[in-house]
């Protein structure tokens, strides 16, 4: 059976996300309601625009769904806004959050001389080639408890880090052809539904 694994679609870069998904042979579906998370094997965040995100995550009452999906260990993967979105902490900003992760996170922190930009991303944890890390606007990671892992790092700062079924990058993995980290996630999704 294929697994489920939905898109918040309120905002965003949903559609290639959809795409990265379906290609590796997961089923996606777009997720808009409450209702809409119970069945999942996983969840992605995507990139866009944190702040009309959360504030229509909040409106939705889909906080409080994806909270507890999460608590009760459903896997759900934040991509650059997603990643801001699961942070307990956020610089200079008291935007609506999931706050999941025990990450701190400064929007906008890549952007400041060049809006976006790629570069190579060793993930010796994920093996192989480094990675295209496709960087829009994207949010640092400026501190990360001990628990948090660091799967993989740019100039000797995390952007894709792991604590339990939570997975966050500050970069967009589904702009490329690459689908190491997709695949990835759909393995941690396939141990958490076969739990
Ligand atoms: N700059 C956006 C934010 O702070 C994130 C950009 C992105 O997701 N590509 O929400």
């Amino acid at each position: 059976m294929a697994l489920r694994i939905g898109v918040m679609s309120l905002q965003g870069a949903v559609e290639p996300h959809i795409k990265a998904l379906t290609e590796c042979g997961a089923r996606a579906e777009r997720v808009r309601t409450p209702e809409e998370t119970e069945r999942l094997d996983g969840l992605i965040l995507p990139g866009g625009e944190s702040t009309t995100m959360g504030i229509l995550m909040s409106r939705f009452g889909l906080m409080e769904a994806v909270q507890k999906r999460a608590a009760e260990g459903m896997p759900v993967y934040g991509a650059c806004a997603g990643m801001i979105l699961m942070a307990k902490q956020i610089v200079d900003s008291e935007q609506p959050r999931l706050e999941l992760m025990d990450i701190r996170v400064r929007r906008n922190a890549y952007g400041r001389q060049v809006d976006s930009f790629e570069a190579p991303i060793e993930m010796p944890s994920l093996g192989g080639e480094p990675f295209p890390g496709v960087f829009i606007r994207a949010p640092f990671i400026e501190s990360a408890e001990p628990h948090v892992r660091r799967l993989a790092e740019l100039d000797g700062r995390p952007v894709l880090v792991q604590e339990g079924n939570l997975l966050a990058s500050s970069f967009h993995p589904e702009l490329t052809a690459d689908r190491r980290i997709h695949r990835y996630f759909l393995q941690m999704s396939d141990n958490e539904s076969g739990a």
